[in-house]
């Protein structure tokens, strides 16, 4: 929704990588074993698979990143290499949700076909990953002043239209 609001590119690493997985190409073979066990995917790898498509969204106007950076490393190195194109972000989007309501989330679509969705352990370790690895990113980005929260237990309507007030509300400030 958002990025058809601003007319940019959508990039998910995590879909990135489930394509590579069902295409069975060799980045897809490596990433599937942690993707099933709800591990972080080494960032050499989703580096690699990201580079070029975020070079050609740059081009083409912009990007709306998703699900990515997961890690301090990632995003070192995502700005590094943003800056020497000058295409870092403008705004960095938190959707704040509780713990319970992620885990009724991804239980509502466990039939819609992602091997790490059924799995309810496999959700305890995303969930255990995401508040040691990538929460510590919302200090990151908080003191570069690029963060934007967004309470996200809505509709997915309610939370983008949340979003896009709020990137508004601190673009006109
Ligand atoms: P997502 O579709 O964003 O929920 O991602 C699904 C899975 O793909 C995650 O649980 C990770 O195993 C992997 N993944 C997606 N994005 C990243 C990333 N930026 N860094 C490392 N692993 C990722």
């Amino acid at each position: 929704m958002l990025a058809t609001r601003y007319g940019v590119h959508h990039i998910s690493t995590g879909e990135l990588l489930r394509s590579e997985m069902a295409k069975g190409t060799d980045i897809g073979r490596q990433a599937s074993v942690y993707v099933r066990a709800g591990e972080l995917v080494p960032d050499a790898l989703v580096l690699d698979l990201l580079t070029d498509t975020l070079r050609q969204a740059s081009e083409e106007g912009g990007w709306i990143l998703d699900g990515f950076p997961r890690s301090l490393r990632q995003a070192e190195e995502a700005y590094r290499q943003a800056a020497m194109t000058g295409a870092t972000a403008d705004a960095v989007v938190y959707l704040a949700v509780p713990d319970e309501i992620v885990r009724e989330r991804i239980a509502a679509r466990a039939s819609e076909g992602r091997a790490d969705d059924t799995d309810p352990s496999v959700t305890e370790r995303r969930l255990g990953v995401f508040h040691s690895e990538t929460e510590p990113l919302l200090d990151y980005y908080e003191n570069r002043g690029v963060l934007v929260r967004v309470p996200a237990s809505g509709t997915p309507e309610e939370v983008a239209e949340a979003m896009i007030a709020e990137i508004e509300r601190r673009q006109a400030s």
